[in-house]
């Protein structure tokens, strides 16, 4: 952290980025971090190669964040990146090919798939989330905590943590949001904002999902699948799919629940493929990282993810396959 720190203070200009499909940590890290260099006078450009779910846009400075880079100015022009709540390079988008155009890459990540990528590293996999290194980081470099970071450094936590129901809950999670608190952050407007009010898309959607469900062996897997058009007939958008793999994952005996949700629909994109994202979440029992790094994405032990291009029937066949080994190597039930 000091290596990351000395490099923040020589810096002058930043570029900051955090990972695609941002949920409220990538984007809190995001604007946190924005927010402590612009109070040391460090020049910032705050990146997302995606929309900014409309959960988040009341956050504080959510609309400075660009999701190309603005036509008047070059990566070359940045002396550091900082790399937020990704697991790997990758995790960022398509930028990642020119990113090392900056040359130094800070990683900044609590998952436990991270793979050090970068010139300097702060991975903490007992963070509860990005954003609680984050606070570490702006506390030790005794930049004052304005209401405006606070409340991006509390949603970074309060989302991360599922509203503090999360295996990663920890004592820090409750004594940053507690102080960030008493910063001025208002914990009924927050959750407003994030939980408050959904679209009658969504609840249909929703509707959906839940019909979707199906239990494999044994009734310790459940299968939630969402389609495109289930999204287009409803009027939904991918964001609004966000926090539905609980109601798998909630579902008695259920050990590992996954979503596979249509990113694209091969029908109509032309290839003849569909594109899948798919979501995974254990009860602790089996290792979900372990299953989405061996189809090329990664996450944490509770809660992880990857994306796939195989047909459904064969994603589904290579998941049901991937769990009965495991179970046979390790005797997990599943
Ligand atoms: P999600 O199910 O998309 O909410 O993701 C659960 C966790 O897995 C999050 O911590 C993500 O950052 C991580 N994750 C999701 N997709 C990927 C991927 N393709 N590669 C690496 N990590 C991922
Ligand atoms: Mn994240
Ligand atoms: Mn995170």
């Amino acid at each position: 952290m000091e290596k990351i720190i000395r490099q923040l203070k020589g810096s002058k200009r930043v570029f900051i980025a955090s990972h695609i499909n941002p949920d409220g940590d990538a984007i809190g890290s995001l604007i946190a971090t924005a927010l402590a260099l612009d109070a040391l006078g460090k020049k910032v450009c705050m990146y997302n190669e995606s929309p900014i779910p409309a959960v988040y846009r009341f956050l504080p400075d959510a609309n400075r964040i660009v999701r190309a880079i603005p036509r008047t100015e070059n990566l070359r022009d940045y002396d550091t990146a900082v790399i937020l709540d990704c697991g790997n390079l990758a995790r960022i988008g398509s930028i990642a090919e020119n990113i090392n155009r900056i040359p130094v890459l800070v990683n900044i990540d609590h998952h436990a798939t991270n793979n050090a990528f970068g010139n300097l590293h702060c991975v903490d996999t007992a963070a509860c989330a990005t954003s609680e290194i984050i606070y570490r980081i702006v506390r030790k470099m005794n930049i004052p905590v304005s209401k405006a970071m606070a409340t991006a450094i509390y949603t970074g936590i309060f989302t991360d943590t599922g509203s503090f129901r999360f295996a990663n809950t920890n004592k820090a999670a409750f004594a940053i949001c507690d102080e960030m608190v008493e910063k001025g952050v208002e914990p009924y407007t927050v959750a407003q904002h994030l939980y408050g009010t959904y679209s009658l898309g969504r609840i249909k959607l929703l509707n959906l999902a839940l019909d979707s469900i199906e239990l494999l062996l044994n009734g310790e897997l459940s299968f939630m699948t969402l389609t495109k058009d289930m999204m287009e007939e409803t009027g939904t958008q991918p964001e609004d799919v966000d926090g539905m793999i609980h109601y798998a994952k909630r579902i008695e005996d259920v050990k590992v629940a996954v979503l596979i949700q249509e990113t694209h629909n091969g029908l109509k994109n032309g290839s003849g493929r569909s594109c899948f994202h798919v979501s995974l979440r254990s009860d602790g029992s089996v290792d979900v990282a372990a299953l989405a790094t061996a189809f090329g994405g990664g996450g944490h032990h509770r809660a992880a993810g990857f994306s796939s291009e195989v047909s459904l029937r064969e994603l589904k066949g290579g998941i049901i396959r991937w769990l009965q080994n495991a179970a046979n190597r390790a005797g997990i039930p599943c």
